[in-house]
């Protein structure tokens, strides 16, 4: 058995999914889980609706701008487009009308109602043209399989009931699944989503339920590169990545893989291989227990939208264990993921991704307990497996916020400005 995760990239229009039917049609014979995420952009398409929502603006115009995308491509692959739009106008159905339902629950919790319906569309469509292409498929309910809490956004999977979940399920078929990656659900039965590039995980878990040695990722790029292209002059593909390696990429907003995929693999040590959709004989690049003792290229990650928060106690105390920890549980309440940390006798400073919905409502809180200054619109710099001479060619050239570096790890906060004037002349 196989587990293949397609990307929206790599579904983005009927070119793509014809390429997917091809591609795992090359496995005959064998049982492949294919895990797909939503087509293109509607992701962010989807999200957008939502802001509109939230804003009490309409969305109607983006919602059929949605529609007829996903329509568009059906007309492309289908003959019989009557056939695949009956299939998919109940979804679109529900969609709309929670899209024009009066009342509005939190914005977490209607965020994965409404943003988990682009899985919903694309792998109906790609299951439609399996069962086309007399592939032996079926359509699977990510919602069936995968179980979590209700912490809507960035759910935790209960990891038990799901493995149970997914052996029961594949126990019993053989042939192409179709599932979407990203979504889930909680106990009480509403949708849960596991955060963007979640279905890196959903793959990660599937494998790790059926012990399944390999997860591919397919992408539209050949592997993973050490820096961003779209920022970096000069990249290279890294063939060979350790567990951790990976994890810290991740985590420090590397957009390779969601960060919680790698656990359930190294726990197994299941190997992730990332590689092209569309040049089938490049190896791309292998996440696995490192065998090469080959010194590892230094790696670049930029995450943007980050907010530099300043904390003094109000009673001029200690920044001691008891006010960090109030600190932190406050963070934590609003959903906000910390990314770097420096304290000193009376203050503290943490370094946030900047999260709109539970913003405002995180200052107000902190401010009860600190004195609080804060800087939006920074720039996170990691650099992984430095170099000593340019970190202080960095340090020397840039006006930076906050600095951290450990053994194998640098990272340097900054304005936009300076990144972009200061910083990426001097890596560029
Ligand atoms: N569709 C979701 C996103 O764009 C999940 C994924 O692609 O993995 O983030
Ligand atoms: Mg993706």
């Amino acid at each position: 058995m196989k587990v293949y995760k397609f990307g929206g990239a790599s579904v983005k229009d009927a070119d793509g999914i014809r390429n997917l039917a091809k591609i795992v049609a090359l496995e005959k014979n064998e049982s492949i889980i294919v895990v797909v995420s939503a087509m293109g952009k509607s992701t962010n398409a989807l999200e957008k609706i939502l802001e509109l929502r939230f804003a009490g603006l309409s969305c109607m115009e983006e919602f059929e701008v949605f529609k007829s995308n996903h329509l568009h491509v059906c007309k492309e692959l289908f003959s019989d487009t009557e056939k695949i739009e009956n299939l998919l106008k109940a979804d679109f159905d529900l969609l709309e009308k929670r899209l024009l339902a009066k009342e509005l629950k939190s914005y977490d919790f209607e965020y994965d109602q409404i943003v988990s319906m682009g899985e919903i569309f694309s792998t109906k469509i790609v299951y439609a043209f399996l069962e086309e292409s007399k592939l032996k498929s079926r359509w699977l309910d990510a919602r069936q399989l995968i179980f979590t809490d209700n912490n809507y956004r960035a759910a935790r999977v209960q990891l038990e009931k799901t493995v149970d979940a997914i052996k029961e399920t594949s126990s019993k078929f053989s042939g192409i699944s179709v599932v979407q990656g990203f979504i889930a659900h909680e106990e009480k039965g509403t949708t849960t989503t596991l955060g963007r590039e979640g279905s890196d995980y959903t793959a990660a878990l599937l494998a790790y339920a059926l012990e399944i040695p390999e997860v591919t990722i397919w992408k539209d790029v050949d592997g993973v590169y050490n820096a961003d292209p779209k920022i970096f002059d000069h990249t290279k593909l890294i063939p060979e990545l350790s567990y951790r390696d990976a994890v810290e990429l991740a985590f420090y907003g590397a957009s390779i893989i969601h960060p919680k995929t790698i656990q359930p693999l190294q726990k197994r040590k299941i190997n992730l291989r990332v590689r092209s959709f569309y040049h089938l004989e490049k190896e791309g690049t292998i996440v696995a227990t490192k065998k090469k003792k080959e010194k590892s290229p230094s790696s670049f990650i930029v995450k943007k939208k980050q907010v530099l928060i300043s904390l003094v106690p109000r009673d001029f105390s200690f920044m001691d264990a008891e006010n960090m920890g109030l600190a932190f549980q406050i963070l934590a309440n609003h959903h906000h993921h910390i990314n770097l940390i420096q304290n000193s006798a009376i203050s503290f400073s943490v370094c946030v991704d900047y999260n709109q919905a539970h913003f405002s409502s995180l200052i107000q809180d902190l401010a009860d307990k600190f004195e609080l200054r804060y800087n939006e619109n920074q720039v996170l710099v990691t650099i992984r497996h430095y170099e000593v001479a340019l970190i202080e060619n960095i340090y020397d050239l840039l006006q930076f916020k906050m600095e951290q570096r450990n053994r194998s790890t640098y990272q340097i906060l900054m304005s936009n400005e300076e990144f972009e004037q200061k910083l990426l002349p001097i890596i560029n």
